[in-house]
């Protein structure tokens, strides 16, 4: 399979070589794979550990640890919106990430060294450093593909199927470290991970060539004062962001208001930028707005899987005997979903690689997506049914429907990425994928509501009455997920349109 494209005619030529590859994925994609698959572990290594360390080791109650955990999230995915502007007007790609990386591991170091003393420093460089981060290594891969080329989301799908293997791999091996040898190791393999990490991204950009250098410098020029003073100021703004986020994520009272405001500037700065795009570029960031506000939406739900579901898991469910071992259902629900991504997202990959050209639009994929969101929905909401009188459930019943939703996710997040790509011009890649991650964070943000919405509010309910709360909320949640495929099938054509072209 090659990929001889009529715009390589005015591309650089080096450019044009990587774009023109042969087979199924790109050379470059296997070093960003693994860029990403080492920052994914660092970032839920530290996840992972978070509210238990901060109910064990800071003294705290668990629904404070929560709110903290939800804000953490929150403004996370919150700073890709800053990484990747300052990634398009000023630092490039590689710069972007190499200085998130940094910072990253910095976060990490600094909470190792003491980690009771130092939890929040080092949380909120955490925060920035992936704000630089993880926007621009998935804006990258974009850049390897030609507009038009079938085997974009392919490409997406094997991408993210290395971000869960860096998930699974976190989330097991830096908390094990932390509960069974002391917090401060996990904190030191996040952050020796990170570092290694970069050191395979820095291995990678020599066959990136052209791509990913600041907008700002002239390839082989050295940068002008003015430039420099830009690039200097950016590393000095972030560092000097940090008192900031530490008192956003110390407080989270703060949260609701920083959420009610950053949201909608957000936006209206991401429409005025729009309408000063030309006519056809327009259409397309229409089109990628009205994806990723249903994106909040598949979010909101999907991501029940870091609240109430645990809840349902930790209290209304037995281990599963998975013969070689016993897991318990908190563990199915912590890791099963990165293990179906890992295996599943390339084979169903390779089924768009199969399907070329016949393969449905990405909107259609969306839909299809919210479509398994929704069997899995009603498969949780089954969870009511199958339950006993002392309110115990089907662990089998539940791995299932994790499976359901991985495949809705899988139909949906890395076309995501994917779609972002192929509709915003390139000079707004940055900007773009910080636009789908802010989705995340609001989507969070939904989702905490929502499970709260959710949970009993009597005291002295029995654990049946409080599974069968989860158990109705889940079956509206369902419904929701139908309405949105829906919706987004009507929608197809329209965005087709808007694209001029199948999107
Ligand atoms: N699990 C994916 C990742 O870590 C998706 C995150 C998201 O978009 N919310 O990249």
């Amino acid at each position: 399979m090659t990929s001889e494209n009529p715009q390589a005619a005015d591309l650089d030529p080096r450019l044009a070589a990587i774009r023109n590859f042969e087979g199924k994925y790109p050379r470059q994609l296997w070093g960003l794979f693994l860029s990403e698959m080492w920052e994914r572990f660092c970032f839920y290594g530290m996840r992972g550990a978070l509210t238990v360390f901060m109910i064990s080791q800071l003294g705290m109650l668990e629904k404070e640890a929560n709110l903290r955990y939800g804000a953490i999230q929150a403004f996370v995915y919150t700073m890709t919106f800053v990484g990747g502007f300052f990634a398009d007007q000023i630092l490039g790609f590689r710069r972007s990430i190499a200085w998130g990386g940094l910072l990253m591991a910095a976060g990490s170091f600094t909470i190792a060294a003491s980690p009771q003393d130092y939890f929040w420093i080092g949380t909120s460089i955490s925060i920035i450093g992936t704000g630089f981060f993880k926007p621009n290594i998935s804006g990258i891969v974009g850049h390897l593909y030609h507009d038009g080329d079938t085997r974009r989301d392919a490409g997406f799908s094997l991408f993210y199927s290395g971000i869960n293997i860096g998930a699974f791999l976190g989330g097991l091996i830096c908390v094990g470290l932390g509960k069974n040898y002391g917090w401060h190791w996990t904190f030191v393999s996040t952050g020796v991970v990170m570092l290694f990490g970069l050191f395979v991204f820095g291995l990678t950009a020599r066959g990136l060539e052209p791509l990913g250098h600041s907008p700002l410098i002239q390839e082989g020029q050295r940068p002008s004062t003015a430039t420099r003073i830009k690039l200097i100021s950016v590393y000095v703004g972030s560092l000097a962001m940090i008192p900031l986020i530490r008192l956003l994520v110390e407080k989270s009272e703060y949260t609701d208001p920083f959420m009610w405001t950053v949201g909608p500037l957000v936006l209206v700065y991401f429409i005025i930028t729009m309408l000063r795009c030309p006519r056809e570029e327009l259409r397309k960031l229409v089109a990628a707005l009205v994806l990723i506000l249903f994106s909040i939406a598949f979010w909101g739900i999907y991501e029940q899987s870091g609240g109430s579901l645990a809840i349902v898991a930790e209290n209304h469910l037995p281990p599963a005997d998975l013969i070689v071992a016993e897991v318990d259902a908190l563990g199915i629900n912590n890791s099963s979903n990165a293990l179906f991504v890992i295996v599943f997202s390339p084979l169903v990959g390779l089924i768009w690689l199969f399907m070329g050209k016949r393969q449905p639009s990405d909107t259609s994929k969306f839909a299809i997506g919210f479509f398994f969101l929704a069997a899995a929905y009603y498969l949780f909401q089954g969870l009511g049914g199958a339950a006993d009188a002392n309110g115990m459930s089907s662990i089998a019943l539940f791995t299932f429907a994790y499976f359901v939703v991985t495949i809705g996710e899988i139909c949906l997040s890395p076309i995501g990425l994917s779609a972002m790509t192929k509709l915003a011009p390139r000079r707004m890649y940055g900007i773009i994928m910080g636009m789908w991650f802010l989705a995340s964070a609001y989507g969070q943000y939904v989702a905490g509501l929502l499970g709260a919405s959710m949970a009993t509010e009597k005291a002295e309910a029995t654990p049946y009455e409080k599974l069968m709360g989860y158990a109705d909320g889940y079956g509206q949640l369902a419904f929701y997920s139908l309405i949105c495929g829906v919706a987004l099938l009507l929608l197809a054509p329209v965005l087709n349109r808007l694209a001029h072209g199948k999107i």
